[in-house]
């Protein structure tokens, strides 16, 4: 589990932002390489979040946005048990076993296609969220239903809008269907989605299963990225299904 170097936030719980500090550092090794990819490089190498992120042993600067988001709304608590979709390479669930602590009766599973070294303390799955036996196999994982939904899903860009619109639009919808399929009454789903990517009718869909529905964009998602999550609390049960 990462833990704070800097000592501050609570004990075994990483602060949620990064120290602040200005970063100037340069590409050393631009010669020789495309443009695109130099100023890739240097937006990482600048970037606090990207930094702290290998500083506190996250594997993902993705880390941050789960903690920052659930700093703000509070959706992860002791004991609860978590399903962490798109959970490659591991940044959020590793929040989530800060946070959910299975050492102390929570438990938390991470889920995705690709094949991911296994987080301390949480469980792995690897699957793909279409397949038809899912939401079968992720209560059989976690042994029961979920308290928290987490879902950071996103396929590969291919660079053609249109396409990866309807690819972003459908992760979305099954991370909605499997919702409703393995959340607790009471649970709650945290989502990505992207701007542009039908999230006002996913929201007015979730509605109709969630007591509240809100969006977060927090500090840690780059200002110029589409990227949006969307916070479903108070999941009414299957009872609500058409
Ligand atoms: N939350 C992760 C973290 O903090 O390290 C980063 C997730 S990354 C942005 C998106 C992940 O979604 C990828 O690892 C990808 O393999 C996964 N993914 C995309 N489509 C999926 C699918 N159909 N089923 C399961 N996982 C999927």
């Amino acid at each position: 589990m990462p833990r704070s170097k800097g000592g501050r936030g609570k004990p075994g719980r990483t602060p949620s932002r990064p120290s602040g500090r200005q970063l100037h550092t340069k590409v050393k090794t631009a010669k020789g390489r495309k443009k695109l990819s130099v100023r890739w490089l240097q937006r990482q190498l600048n970037d606090p979040y990207v930094v702290e992120a290998a500083r506190h042993g996250y594997r993902s600067r993705a880390a941050w946005k789960l903690a920052q988001i659930d700093d703000r709304h509070r959706i992860l608590k002791p004991g609860q048990r978590v399903i962490d979709l798109g959970a490659a390479p591991g940044g959020w669930t590793q929040v989530a076993v800060e946070r959910a602590r299975p050492a102390d009766g929570g438990c938390v599973i991470a889920v995705d296609l690709v094949e991911m070294d296994p987080v301390p303390e949480a469980g792995t799955l690897t699957l793909d969220v279409h397949d038809e036996d899912s939401a079968a196999r992720l209560t059989a994982a976690l042994g029961g239903p979920a308290d928290v939904l987490l879902s950071d899903m996103a396929a590969p860009a291919t660079g053609h809008r249109g396409t990866d619109r309807v690819r972003a639009e459908g992760l979305c919808e099954i991370a909605h269907a499997l919702a409703r399929e393995v959340l607790a009454p009471g649970g709650a789903l945290v989502m990505k989605a992207f701007h542009g990517g039908g999230e006002a009718a996913l929201m007015t869909a979730l509605k109709q299963d969630f007591a509240r529905v809100r969006t977060a964009k927090p500090e840690a998602s780059r200002a110029d990225s589409a990227e949006t999550y969307i916070i479903a609390t108070g999941f009414r049960g299957t009872d609500s299904a058409p």
